[in-house]
C-alpha cells in the first residue's frame, strides 16, 4: 500500500482543536492498526517556536531529537503515544531558510526563484518527506492558520498541487470549521463555514469531509445544507461537539464515522472497528474519579492557559491512574513574597515549581521551594524548578546567602547553577540549548528510582544552565542528594530530599513524556504523595 496524505486546515476562526481532530483521526487509524504520525506546518517566519515567549503560542514542545516545535506535537505524542521529531514540525521560515540558503549556493542555476515553484516545491517535499522513510502508512498534515490568511496562501496552495500529483485514493482533505450559535436567534450559523470553504475552493482545494465545531448538535437539515452549499457529499459533513474532555474526541469522532470516511475514501482494505480498550479505561477512571488533590503550579506564564500545557496534561494522566481530580491551581511567582507565601500556598496538597527563563518571578519561585521544603509538602521542581530548589537550598540551609543562577547574576560568589562550558561560546539564541533526550543514571534506593521502577532513564531536556558540580560534596554533605546524573557526563540531572515525603527536582522535563495511557512516574509519585499528605 502507498503512504497516504491527510490534509487538515481550519476556517472561520482560530483555535478550532485541529491539533485535537488530527490526534483523534489519527488515533482511531492507529488503533485500526495502521501506522501513523501526524506533521504541523506552521506559517510563521520563525524557523521553529524555540525563541518564542509562550505568551505568544503557548508553550514550546521538545522531541526526543531536540526539536523546539509546536505544542500541538505534544497533543501528537500524547494521542498515539509515539514519538515525533524535527521532520514533525515545519515553519514558514524553515522552508524560506532553505530555498534561499539553496540560492545562494547557486542550486536554482540562475533562474529567478519564486513562491510557485520553488518554495511550494520545498513545502511538498517536506510534506512527502516522512512518507519516504517506509513507516507509515498515513501520514495526517495539519495546515496552522486560518484558510484565507494571507501566510498560509502557500501550504494551501502545495496542498492543492498535491491533490493532482498523488493518486486519488492517497490523498485526503478534511477542512474544520466553526457553526456559531446565535442566542438571540437561538440558531445554528451555517454562512462562515460557506464563506470559508468557498475560499478554500477558489484557492482550488476541494475538502472531502467538512467538519463542524459546535456547541450544539447538528440536525440532519443543517448537515444536507453544509454538504450542498459547500460541494461535498451528504454524510461528510460530521459534527465536533464540545467535549467534556480532549481525549472524548476520538471516540466522538468515530461515532460519526470520520475513521471509516477516511478508509473509505484512502481505499485502505481495513475494516477492523477501532482497538480502544485502554484508551477507554483512561476515560473512565477520568470521568468517574473517588479523590480529589489540588496542586499548586508556581510559574511565571500562569495568565495564557497554552503556557503549561504539557504539565497540565501531564496531571490529568497521572490523576487518571489514581481515579484522582488534580485541581491544578496557577500561582504567577512574581506576587508570591516571603510574608504571604503561606497563605497563597494554604491549599495545595502538593507544588510545583514550573520551568521558565529569565529573572522575574524567581525570588517567588524560590519562596515557594522553600515553604514546600520546610512544611513536608510533596513537591516537584522542573527545569528552572529544580535550579531553583538548588539555589534555595543554598540560601537558607548551606547559609550562602548570595547564591542564585549565573542566568540572573554572573557576579555572585556561588554559582550554584552555571553555564555549561560549550554554552558559554554560543551568542545566538536558536536552537543553541542543551535539547532533546538524555541519559540518566538513577541512584539505586533513591525515592528517584523507586518512582521509575529502574536506574536507567531517559528523559528531554531544554536549558543552558547546570547544576555547578564543584558544590556538590557540600550539598551531598548537608542532605540534598543528587540522585540522578548523565553517565556521560556526570551532571547531576536529579536531586532530591530524603526525610522529606517527597521532595524531588529534575534538570530534565518529564512532562513531555506524559500520555493517557503511560502517565509519567514523577507526576504519578507527587499525585500519590498529595493524596497522602492530604489524607
Ligand atoms: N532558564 C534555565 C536554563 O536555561 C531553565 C530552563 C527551563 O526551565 N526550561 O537553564
Amino acid at each position: 500500500m502507498n503512504t497516504k496524505f491527510i490534509f487538515i486546515s481550519g476556517g472561520v476562526a482560530s483555535s478550532l482543536g485541529k491539533g485535537i481532530i488530527a490526534s483523534s483521526l489519527a488515533k482511531l487509524l492507529q488503533a485500526r492498526g495502521l501506522r501513523v504520525t501526524i506533521q504541523k506546518f506552521d506559517p510563521y517566519i520563525n524557523i521553529d517556536p524555540g525563541t518564542l515567549n509562550p505568551y505568544e503560542h503557548g508553550e514550546c514542545y521538545v522531541t526526543e531529537d531536540g526539536a523546539e516545535t509546536d505544542l500541538d506535537l505534544g497533543h501528537y505524542e500524547r494521542f498515539l503515544g509515539v514519538h515525533t521529531s524535527q521532520a514533525n514540525n515545519v515553519t514558514t521560515g524553515r522552508i524560506y531558510h532553505t530555498v534561499i540558503t539553496r540560492e545562494r549556493e547557486g542550486a536554482y542555476l540562475g533562474k529567478t526563484v519564486q513562491i510557485v515553484p520553488h518554495i511550494t516545491d520545498e513545502i511538498k517535499r517536506r510534506m512527502l518527506l516522512l512518507g519516504q522513510t517506509g513507516d507509515y502508512d498515513v501520514i495526517l498534515t495539519e495546515i496552522g492558520g486560518t484558510v484565507g490568511d494571507m501566510e498560509s496562501q502557500p501550504f494551501v496552495e502545495a496542498v492543492r498541487q498535491l491533490q493532482w500529483e498523488l493518486p486519488e485514493e492517497d490523498c485526503m482533505t478534511i477542512h474544520l470549521t466553526l457553526i456559531p450559535y446565535l442566542h438571540a436567534a437561538q440558531e445554528l450559523k451555517t454562512k462562515p463555514t460557506q464563506h470559508s470553504v468557498q475560499m478554500l475552493q477558489k484557492a482550488g482545494v476541494k475538502p472531502d469531509v467538512i467538519v463542524c465545531r459546535t456547541e450544539h448538535p447538528l440536525s440532519e437539515d443543517l448537515r444536507r445544507k453544509i454538504a450542498l452549499f459547500c460541494n461535498v457529499r451528504p454524510g461528510h459533513v460530521i459534527q465536533s461537539i464540545d467535549a467534556w474532555s480532549i481525549y472524548q474526541v476520538p471516540l466522538n469522532m468515530h461515532e460519526e464515522h470520520l475513521d471509516e470516511l477516511a478508509v473509505r475514501k484512502l481505499q485502505i482494505e481495513n475494516f477492523n472497528e477501532p482497538n480502544l480498550g485502554r484508551w477507554k479505561e483512561f476515560l473512565q477512571r477520568l470521568a468517574h474519579p473517588s479523590h480529589e488533590v489540588q496542586i499548586t503550579l508556581v510559574g511565571k506564564y500562569v495568565e495564557l492557559q497554552d503556557a503549561y500545557k504539557s504539565i497540565q496534561e501531564a496531571f490529568v494522566h497521572a490523576g487518571a491512574a489514581y481515579e484522582c481530580k488534580v485541581h491544578v491551581k496557577t500561582l504567577q511567582s512574581e506576587h508570591i513574597n516571603a510574608d504571604n507565601v503561606a497563605e497563597l500556598l494554604s491549599g495545595a496538597d502538593g507544588i510545583l515549581v514550573a520551568p521558565g527563563f529569565g529573572e522575574r518571578g524567581l525570588e517567588g519561585k524560590i519562596h515557594a521551594v522553600r515553604y514546600a521544603r520546610e512544611k513536608g509538602i510533596p513537591f516537584l521542581g522542573i527545569c528552572l524548578g529544580m535550579q531553583m530548589c538548588v539555589v534555595e537550598f543554598a540560601r537558607n540551609v548551606l547559609g550562602w546567602k548570595d547564591a542564585v543562577s549565573t542566568e540572573v547574576n554572573t557576579q555572585t560568589k556561588h554559582p550554584v547553577i552555571d553555564m555549561m562550558e560549550d554554552q558559554k561560546k554560543t551568542t545566538i539564541k536558536g536552537g543553541t540549548m542543551r535539547l532533546g533526550a538524555y541519559a540518566c543514571q538513577l541512584e539505586a534506593g533513591s525515592l528517584v528510582a523507586s518512582l521509575y521502577g529502574t536506574t536507567e532513564i531517559s528523559e528531554r531536556h531544554r536549558h543552558r544552565y547546570e547544576f555547578n558540580s564543584k558544590y556538590l560534596e557540600d550539598f551531598t554533605k548537608a542532605g540534598l542528594k543528587a540522585s540522578g546524573r548523565n553517565p556521560q557526563t556526570g551532571l547531576v540531572e536529579v536531586v532530591e530530599l530524603p526525610g522529606h515525603p517527597f521532595f524531588i527536582g529534575v534538570q530534565f522535563h518529564p512532562e513531555y513524556k506524559s500520555t493517557p495511557e503511560n502517565p509519567h512516574p514523577l507526576f504519578k509519585g507527587l499525585v500519590k504523595a498529595a493524596l497522602d499528605n492530604k489524607k
